[in-house]
């Protein structure tokens, strides 16, 4: 039982590697756990899920070396726990699927501290069902075992009965089994397994770095020794692997497999990068800008209390939204205020930041750059504008507004800064939540297909953060729009696409569109 001030541990599934997988009531526990314990195959995006204050203590493998052994994280959970802490003990796949999560339960049990199991989704079926394989199939497969490939010699009476195994189950998954490989297929063919059984290897299945290798029992060991795959990976070996080639889907998405950095704030950057992922990619989020209040609020606080005076307020982004909104709301007043200024907002997102607080759009233009606005706003001589935005705005609206005879005020509602990249790279298997460092040696190393820039901003201050921008010349350069293109251009970058609708969608589209150019990006 849970009590109030008691410490509790939830073992819990993080499921095999897409953060996707993790299970509701799995997230639920994270979103609570006051100490987060976790280890290598644990994805570094469910981290992000986690309270603020919450402790990080990784347990991974470390260089090769176990950072603590596993009676050593079994006392961490007990003194955790006993210390009145909530613990997540995040565990890859499911906890008591070769996760050793039965001893640490035991060990909970033994202590008298209260636990629970979340159980989760294993990667001996979802790296499989990635890969197109699914582990039964009528008229194929109508049994499936999961196999450790990695038996302790030393416990004798647990042996895999390979006998059995042979002959006596349609599809075999093993975990574990890269290093042991050619014994496990020499046994199986030495117990009667045809050779000519078909047979894969999935690494990192789930992630957009999933791998497969497909062969029989035959020559799959010398094939995975050719392709020079390494663990984390499962084999499974049946006629189920046949259908692989009809079923395949997570490796043909047109993004599968490239690494895309996104340079937008912590904020924005989640919706992009759910985009990305489910094309396939991987984003690789390095916020170049971060959003900040104005360092003096005379200004906007006097529009706000000279709201009625203004014909028109025009928001050119869904943060001068946000900021005017809390201002408004900060300083006493609320919508209501707003009932007889019209609004105009420059973008659909925009747009739809209205929408959450219930406020519709006047006008949106067909185009989202400034110069379109004035045009397309109507006869705005004599009319009062407001325009509520970063301190860095272009000057390029209000100009055109005053040229069409409107008097614009221009006021800050929050600043643009370079983003301080202060997190610390989080160590798990290679799944990243990188500093700029690890961004800078992944770009010299061409190990970043395709960078974003999503406003003028995000490219000075990711050229900023580098210190270099010729370190940006192996990946395909992709601009949400000409103005985002023209700054880029001016920092002596080589653009590559531009989006034809200047939004998140419109980006992807092209990105998409043209990924075909992925495989040979110009150097
Ligand atoms: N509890 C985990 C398994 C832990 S044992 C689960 O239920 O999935 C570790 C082994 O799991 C690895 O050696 C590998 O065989 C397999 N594994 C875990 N995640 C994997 C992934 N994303 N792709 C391929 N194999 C994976």
């Amino acid at each position: 039982m849970r009590t109030k001030d008691g410490g509790y541990v939830f073992l819990v599934g993080a499921g095999p590697g897409d953060p996707g997988l993790i299970t509701v009531k799995g997230l639920e526990a994270l979103r609570q756990a006051e100490v987060v314990v976790y280890d290598y195959l644990t994805n570094a995006e469910l981290l992000k899920e986690t309270r603020p204050d919450a402790e990080f203590i990784y347990v991974g493998k470390r260089g090769g070396q176990h950072t603590l052994s596993q009676e050593e994280i079994n006392q961490l959970l007990v003194e955790k726990a006993q210390a009145g802490k909530t613990v997540a003990r995040l565990k890859g796949g499911d906890p008591f699927v070769f996760g050793r999560g039965g001893e640490e339960a035991m060990a909970l049990a033994e202590a008298g501290v209260p636990f629970e199991v979340i159980p989760a989704v294993t990667s001996a079926v979802a790296a499989p069902a990635y890969a197109g394989i699914p582990v039964t199939q009528r008229g194929l497969a109508s049994s499936f075992a999961v196999v450790t490939g990695h038996e302790d010699p030393t416990k004798a009476e647990l042996a895999i009965d390979w006998k059995y195994l042979a002959r006596g189950v349609d599809t075999l998954i093993f975990l574990m089994g890269v290093g042991n490989l050619p014994e496990i297929v020499a046994r199986l063919m030495e117990h009667g397994r045809p050779p000519e059984t078909p047979a894969a290897l999935v690494r990192w299945g789930t992630t957009p770095r999933q791998e497969t290798v497909v062969g029989t029992l035959a020559d799959i060991a010398e094939k995975v020794e050719a392709a020079g795959l390494r663990p984390p990976a499962v084999t499974v070996i049946g006629q189920v692997v046949n259908l692989r080639e009809h079923l395949r889907w997570y490796d043909r998405k047109p993004l599968f497999g490239k690494r895309v950095l996104v340079t937008r704030s912590r904020e924005q950057a989640s919706v992009l990068s759910r985009r990305l992922r489910e094309l396939g990619a991987e984003p690789v989020e390095l916020p170049a800008i971060a959003f900040q209040p104005p360092e003096d609020y005379t200004p906007l606080d006097a529009a706000i209390r000279h709201i009625h005076q203004y014909d028109w307020i025009i928001f050119t982004s869904t943060n001068g939204v946000r900021a005017f909104m809390e201002r408004l709301w900060t300083l006493g007043w609320d919508a209501r205020s707003l009932a007889r200024v019209k609004l105009a907002a420059i973008g659909p997102a925009t747009a739809a930041a209205l929408e959450q607080y219930h406020l519709r759009a006047d006008y949106m233009p067909d185009q989202y750059v400034a110069e379109a606005v004035a045009a397309g706003i109507g006869d705005v001589s004599g009319q009062r504008i407001l325009l509520p935005r970063t301190d860095i705005a272009r000057p390029a609206l209000a100009i055109a507004l005053r040229e069409a005879g409107a008097i614009v005020d221009e006021v800050t509602a929050y600043r643009t800064v370079l983003a301080e990249v202060v997190q610390e790279s989080v160590p798990t298997g290679g799944l990243v939540s990188p500093t700029s460092e690890d961004v800078r040696q992944m770009l010299a190393e061409n190990q970043i297909d395709v960078v974003t820039f999503t406003s003028s901003s995000t490219v000075r201050n990711l050229v900023a953060l580098l210190g270099d921008a010729e370190l940006l010349r192996g990946a395909l350069i992709v601009c949400i729009g000409p103005i985002t293109a023209g700054t880029a251009r001016e920092v002596g970058l080589r653009v590559d696409v531009v989006a034809e609708e200047y939004t998140v969608d419109g980006l992807i589209e092209v990105l998409t569109r043209e990924s075909g150019a992925l495989d040979g990006v110009p150097s």
